[in-house]
């Protein structure tokens, strides 16, 4: 039986775990991956104390940071479940079972999917979800990068150094990414916006070949050799049933990151707390923690 069970190891969850050794709780961290979108992001330059810093290379100083610390660590490691009995929290994940007075749900998001045809066959075939893991590989190539926030833009703008044409297909009106990355794109000859434009298709043999986008009436296929899906993200909240969740399924809590359920906390992306950022899910995993600290205090030898 552990004190705090931590699920997920990206900024929220790593910070979280920092703050609760140090702490000395009795701690075990079950994540996925280590980094969590935090290793996926392009360039950071809002994250305090770095003026300029990739997203894998912060994941890295995140993860030293954690591995000062003697935590028990699961990794590859998934949670299907997480319920709790009596005053105890029982995590299950596709390896065991583990067992805690008190647990923080920091598992993010990930990525939402098109649900246009072809998207499923060409997965890894040429369409792909990261920019940061795959754009090397379509150096010299034309590509189109579905979607017009922040992770579009930030997709197009890694493409923009290594492919040779970006076609950005955004159905909303006008974009909706940060001005000064819409700025940078402006600049390049290599990117065209197609806005108020659904892709409706993917296309190709054994690799993609091609992207079919409709305007209004006007159909047409762009030649593509590589297409990055970019249009939003969904909470990783479905493992836990019990908690009460907003419409997007984004886990309520309040100012303690407590959640409906006592004993059960909640940081970073997979909650309701406005804006999903690096240092914002850093500071509410530590918020997070010095909570369950408290909690686990005002619960002892009850
Ligand atoms: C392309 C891109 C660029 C970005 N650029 C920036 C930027 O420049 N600046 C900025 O501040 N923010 C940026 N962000 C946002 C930032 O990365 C997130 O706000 C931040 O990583 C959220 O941290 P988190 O710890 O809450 O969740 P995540 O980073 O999503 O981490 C979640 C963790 O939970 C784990 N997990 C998920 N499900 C399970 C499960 N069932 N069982 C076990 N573990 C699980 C995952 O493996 C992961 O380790 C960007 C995001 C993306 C996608």
């Amino acid at each position: 039986m552990y004190d705090l069970i931590i699920i997920g190891a990206g900024p929220a969850g790593i910070t979280a775990a920092i703050y609760a050794a140090r702490k000395k709780m009795s701690l075990l961290v079950v994540t996925k991956d280590i980094g969590g979108q935090a290793a996926l992001s392009g360039d950071v330059e809002n994250y305090t104390g770095y003026q300029f810093i990739t997203g894998p290379e912060l994941a890295l100083k995140f993860e030293e940071h954690l591995r000062k610390f003697d935590i028990a660590l699961k990794e590859n490691e998934a949670v299907q479940e997480v319920k709790k009995i009596n005053s105890v929290i029982q995590v299950r994940t596709d390896k065991g079972v583990y067992e805690a007075r008190a647990v923080i749900v920091a598992s993010g998001k990930r990525s939402r999917e098109l649900g246009a045809p072809g998207e499923k066959e060409f997965k890894n075939k040429g369409l792909t979800y990261c920019a940061t893991c795959d754009a090397p590989l379509f150096a010299g190539k034309d590509v189109a990068v579905i979607g017009g926030g922040n992770s579009a833009l930030d997709a197009a703008l890694q493409l923009i150094k290594i492919a040779n044409k970006i076609y950005i297909i955004n159905i909303a009106p006008q974009l909706t990414g940060d001005p000064i990355m819409q700025e940078a794109l402006k600049d390049s000859p290599k990117a065209t916006v197609f806005n108020n434009t659904q892709a409706t298709a993917i296309a190709g043999g054994t690799m993609v070949s091609a992207l079919k986008i409709k305007k209004g009436d006007k159909e047409e296929s762009l030649s593509v050799q590589g297409i990055f899906v970019e249009i939003g993200l969904i909470p990783n909240s479905d493992f836990v049933k019990e908690v009460e969740k907003n419409k997007y399924g984004e886990i309520k809590v309040n100012p303690y990151n407590e959640t409906n359920i006592p004993g059960i906390f909640a940081a970073g992306d997979v909650t309701d707390v406005p804006e999903k950022q690096i240092v914002i899910a850093a500071g509410e995993g530590s918020k997070a923690a010095l909570s369950v600290f408290g909690y686990l205090i005002r619960n002892s030898a009850a």
